[in-house]
């Protein structure tokens, strides 16, 4: 079957009680058992649930996976599986991150032993030197990057991967898997916040981790159930239904999202603008060679003192001023005040992430709403 069909069939088959075409929502805690131990495949929802099973058919499908396990949110997932791996293990980490992960890196996994290095892997020239001498055992990166949209060579860094024995992980939040589909290019999983394009509608918080190693999602799994870092059978049924979809959403703001970054890069008070579909962004090569379209996240640089930014930022009306990204409706965000504020101002300069970075999440509303939207939101400070 192809992406599309996929979308729309795969855990989708009707429910065979009355025929309803669209399975129901298995809102229950626990399951009658017949006798002890005896039961029809699922005794208790922390452990496992029909709209999970739906939900993870239909994301192993689109990457062409074999399985893929559902959590309660992106960073349930990253954590389960980092709780994986002895605490022993060293991360080579991508440097520019959503910083929830830089957080639970930082201030949770490194507390418990988990040695953790970031560089920047969207330059590769030195990386094999620094791979060789340091000793890795894992490789994180995101890619497109939260805030400032570097592309990163998967197929590059994964023979890498594979030359020093390392595991590549992938979160391909930013991308989806309408985008590009990391496995293919030698990831060994892949990693995704449900809550944003897949889900797409602002309405959930889901996680998910997709892979062909089903001793992990074995491993995976048992983490879920023991730690209790399931998602609840409604929003997984919500993800379900918002992934239909999927494809629609994407072209549109892949459409939206070029004539922005284009609008911005004419505009006067804007020093730089990042998106990979710009022929003039450091990565477009790549991003040209391994993504289907150049996806619907832009950030830039506004040439302006913080009162004029909050100006700016206040008066968009289109744009709600929130966390997050990948709905339907359109986002702006401050990186520095907001998703990655619990990195500290040295960790920011150093990251590349300025206080006056902005970082826009393109949603799917007419375009020409959209623009005019930031023309009128810059016409307050100028
Ligand atoms: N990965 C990326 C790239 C993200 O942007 C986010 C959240 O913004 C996460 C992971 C964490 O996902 P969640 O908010 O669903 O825990």
């Amino acid at each position: 079957m192809k992406f599309n069909t996929k979308m729309i069939h795969s855990g989708q088959r009707p429910e065979v009680q009355f025929g309803a075409i669209i399975p129901p929502i298995y809102q229950t805690s626990t399951f009658v058992q017949q006798s002890p131990g005896v039961f029809k495949g699922y005794d208790y929802t922390r452990a496992n649930n029909p709209n999970f099973v739906n939900l993870e058919e239909a994301l192993a499908s689109l990457d062409n996976a074999k399985e893929a396990v559902v959590f309660s949110s992106g960073l349930a997932a990253i954590t389960a599986l980092f709780m994986i791996f002895s605490p022993s293990i060293r991360i080579l980490a991508e440097k520019d991150l959503y910083g929830g992960t830089k957080r639970l890196f930082n201030k949770i996994l490194s507390r418990y032993g988990y040695h953790i290095e970031y560089y920047d892997l969207a330059n590769t020239i030195n990386l094999e030197k620094f791979i060789n001498k340091r000793r890795f055992n894992i490789i994180f990166l995101e890619t497109p990057t939260n805030p400032l949209l570097r592309v990163i060579d998967i197929k590059k860094i994964s023979a890498l991967a594979r030359r020093y024995g390392l595991v590549l992980i992938v979160d391909n939040t930013f991308a989806s898997p309408y985008l590009q589909r990391p496995l293919a290019f030698g990831a060994e999983a892949v990693v995704y916040s449900t809550t944003k394009y897949i889900g797409g509608h602002s309405d959930i918080i889901g996680g998910a981790i997709v892979t062909n190693n089903i001793k992990l999602t074995e491993q995976l799994k048992f983490l879920r159930k023991a730690m209790g870092f399931n998602p609840s059978p409604f929003d997984c049924w919500l993800i379900s239904r918002g992934l239909k979809t999927l494809s629609l959403r994407m072209a549109r703001h892949c459409e939206n999202a070029k004539k922005v970054a284009e609008f911005l890069s004419g505009y006067k008070k804007i020093s730089q603008v990042y998106y990979p579909g710009l022929s003039y962004h450091k990565n477009h090569e790549v991003a040209k060679k391994q993504m289907k379209d150049f996806g619907g996240m832009v950030s830039f640089e506004l040439m302006s003192n913080q009162k004029s930014l909050k100006r700016f930022l206040n008066s968009l009306e289109i744009f709600a001023l929130a966390e997050s990204l990948g709905g339907v409706e359109s986002l702006v965000n401050h990186p520095a005040s907001m998703t990655h504020a619990s990195m500290s101002k040295k960790e920011l300069s150093l990251n590349g992430i300025s206080p006056q970075l902005i970082r826009l999440s393109v949603g799917i509303e007419d375009v020409t709403d959209i623009i005019n939207d930031l023309k009128n939101a810059f016409a307050q400070i100028t």
